[in-house]
């Protein structure tokens, strides 16, 4: 596979925010929509690496954060990487329960959403050993303190199960970053906790260039793509989340859908309206059934008014219900043949060695260690 790396630089020329490395959430998103144009003219020139840690079943906030943007970019004629990231799945917890099992629902979850695993690769980090090895060198190019005030990683450590903070914790930034690199991907489509990760890894790939690429660049310094719905909240208020227990999965059968969004947090005000600032429960839910209808949530908001919050939640539980409905249908469909996962899964990790090795034979040259 061609390992050569796509240059998004005028894409860097032409944003108006400037580089990704000092932006914000907003800023993201004004370069996410210049990066859209530049897709559209040549999606050739892209190559997306994006990815779940097999700690559940994917939700809503993966679908319109993530998952959504991957499957149209795949549409559009972007080469997309998708990793299943196992080794990941021990930054906040001692074991990594049922692996096998959560491992082979993601690649349900993504084949049901669409991903065509003909022409995209969908692979684990753990079987890719050159993706791995890539780590070492990168992580001489961080500092502690830049790790230490990683804003996702400290978040993640107050939600985490762990007594102790493990050094996979504070370090799997830069795994995240060997992710990206191995596949020289130029284009990441996140939610907005994974902006920090960005940033390291565009930091990684300058440092590494500076260091060994002897005047050319082995590394592109990706960016990140994020989608209108960037931080989803869960039934309880809080970030989406597999591990927090205030999620709604794709999965879910209409009847759980109703129950959880009967269940999710609102507030004591009866006018519904969208404010995220002042607002941020109703209107993550006004914003996911306004997804899901292909509205603005403002227009949901004035469908609703004064009929406060009930009227709201049967609203959103409609709207994801008959949204869902086709993918859950599929989903049903391909859970009935197991060894086919298997077989997505070997045939893409087989893909991703054989693209890790020609990265890491280039690092190496690139560093002098081939002996
Ligand atoms: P966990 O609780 O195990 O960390 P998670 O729900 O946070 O699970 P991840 O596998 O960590 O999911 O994240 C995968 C991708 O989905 C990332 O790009 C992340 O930004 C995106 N994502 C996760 N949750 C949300 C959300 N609530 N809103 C928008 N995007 C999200
Ligand atoms: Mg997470």
């Amino acid at each position: 596979m061609n390992t050569a790396v796509p240059q998004t630089e005028d894409a860097g020329a032409a944003a108006s925010a400037g580089p990704t490395d000092t932006l914000g959430t907003s800023a993201a998103q004004a370069r996410s929509a210049v990066l859209e144009e530049l897709i559209r003219k040549d999606p050739g020139r892209f190559r997306v690496l994006t990815g779940d840690r097999p700690t559940g079943r994917l939700h809503l906030g993966h679908f319109f954060g993530t998952l959504h943007n991957r499957v149209r970019l795949q549409e559009l004629g972007v080469e997309l990487f998708v990793v299943i990231a196992d080794y990941q799945v021990l930054t906040d917890r001692d074991v990594a329960d049922n692996l096998l099992q959560h491992v082979e629902e993601l690649v349900l979850d993504y084949l049901a959403i669409g991903v065509d695993p003909a022409r995209s690769t969908i692979f684990t980090h753990g079987a890719v050993p050159a993706l791995n090895q890539l780590m070492l060198p990168f992580l001489s190019l961080v500092s502690v303190s830049e790790l230490n005030r990683n804003p996702t990683v400290k978040d993640e450590i107050s939600h985490s199960r762990q007594s102790a903070v493990s050094g996979l914790m504070f370090t799997y930034p830069v795994h995240q970053a060997a992710d990206i690199l191995f596949c020289k991907a130029n284009l990441v489509p996140v939610g907005q906790d994974q902006l920090p990760h960005l940033e390291l890894t565009r930091t990684v790939a300058r440092r590494f260039n500076d260091r060994y690429g002897a005047g050319s660049a082995v590394f592109p310094q990706p960016d990140a793509l994020l989608s209108s719905a960037p931080l989803l909240l869960g039934t309880d208020g809080t970030k989406m989340s597999k591990s927090r227990n205030n999620a709604i999965t794709l999965a879910a059968t209409a009847d759980e859908t109703a129950r959880l969004v009967k269940g999710a947090k609102t507030d004591s005000e009866r006018h519904i309206s969208y404010d995220p600032a002042t607002r941020p429960e109703v209107s993550s839910l006004l914003l996911l059934a306004a997804l899901c209808q292909g509205r603005s949530p403002e227009q949901v908001a004035a469908d609703i008014g004064s009929a406060g919050a009930a009227a709201l939640k049967k609203v959103v539980t409609e709207s994801v219900n008959e949204y869902l409905a086709p993918i859950r249908a599929r989903r049903a469909e391909y859970g009935q043949d197991r060894a086919h996962l298997r077989a997505v899964l070997s045939e893409g990790n087989e893909r991703a060695r054989a693209v890790a090795d020609a990265t890491l034979a280039e690092v190496r040259a690139a560093m002098n260690t081939c002996y």
